[in-house]
């Protein structure tokens, strides 16, 4: 009887393989993890430094009286900051990815509590270019996760939507319930993005061309890194007040 033979035969061939590609895979997301936490110690390394030339820049800007040595110091103070925004985000995505493939476990959380935190946090920078920020949130709203990257998550979003703000525009940021989920929507009224556009906003480092703010391109990518570490997704869709909405579907607890 050859054939059960033959069969055994490449049954065991077969799952020799699939043992020898898990064995890869492992391997793979090993050395995955071990890049990802070089990015995030260079990225964290690189804060110092950073900081060290602000502090030296800053004091020579206020010893001067010239403005053209002012204005060439101010330049060198806005790429600085740029700098270290990007190092911050940089290290934000890459430990939330490192992380994640350790497979530390979440805790309980009251997601409607953290999300009054960040609006309070947020509320200064709203402020400041003259956006008015609003909070309609269920109470209860209770998700298993974690609290870093769930304020990443929060900030990254609600950011945007007060840079791409016009002066004098609202923000509306909402949490409720739908069957099992707990969906936060973030809404405001600037530009919008293009149709064609929203699938590749999530790609680091992309920003749609022609951009009059600055930015990093990796807001997006760190808000969807940390829904999807929660089980969660984001869908980009047109806001009722003319903007971009953003509604982030997390699992609730
Ligand atoms: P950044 O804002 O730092 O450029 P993000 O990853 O957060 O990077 O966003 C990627 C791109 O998506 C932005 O460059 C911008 O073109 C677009 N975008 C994100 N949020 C908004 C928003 N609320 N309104 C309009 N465009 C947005």
């Amino acid at each position: 009887d050859l054939a059960p033979l033959s069969y055994r035969g490449q049954h065991q061939e077969l799952a020799a393989m699939v043992d020898s590609v898990d064995a890869l895979m492992a391997r793979v997301s090993e050395a995955s993890a071990r890049e990802r936490s070089f990015i995030a110690d260079a990225a964290h390394e690189l804060r110092t430094p950073l900081a060290a030339m602000r502090i030296n820049v800053e004091a020579l800007h206020g010893q001067t009286a010239d403005w053209r040595q002012r204005e060439l110091l101010e330049g060198i103070l806005s790429s600085g900051n740029r700098a270290a925004r990007l190092v911050s985000q940089l290290l934000v995505l890459m430990r939330s990815d490192a992380a994640a493939s350790l497979g530390d476990a979440g805790a309980l959380l009251s997601l409607d509590e953290l999300l009054q935190d960040r609006m309070a946090v947020m509320s200064g920078l709203a402020g400041a270019r003259g956006v008015e920020l609003e909070l309609q949130s269920v109470a209860g709203v209770a998700i298993v996760g974690w609290r870093e990257s769930l304020v990443s998550l929060a900030d990254n979003l609600v950011d945007n939507a007060i840079k791409y703000s016009p002066r004098g525009g609202v923000v509306r940021v909402g949490l409720w319930h739908v069957e099992g989920w707990a969906v936060l929507s973030v809404e405001d009224q600037g530009p919008g993005i293009a149709p064609e556009l929203r699938s590749r906003v999530f790609d680091r480092f992309f920003r749609a061309p022609k951009q009059e703010q600055g930015g990093s391109g990796l807001g997006l990518a760190i808000a969807l890194g940390a829904a999807r570490r929660h089980g969660g997704r984001i869908e980009l869709t047109d806001g009722e007040q003319g903007g971009l909405k953003v509604e982030v579907w997390l699992p609730a607890a």
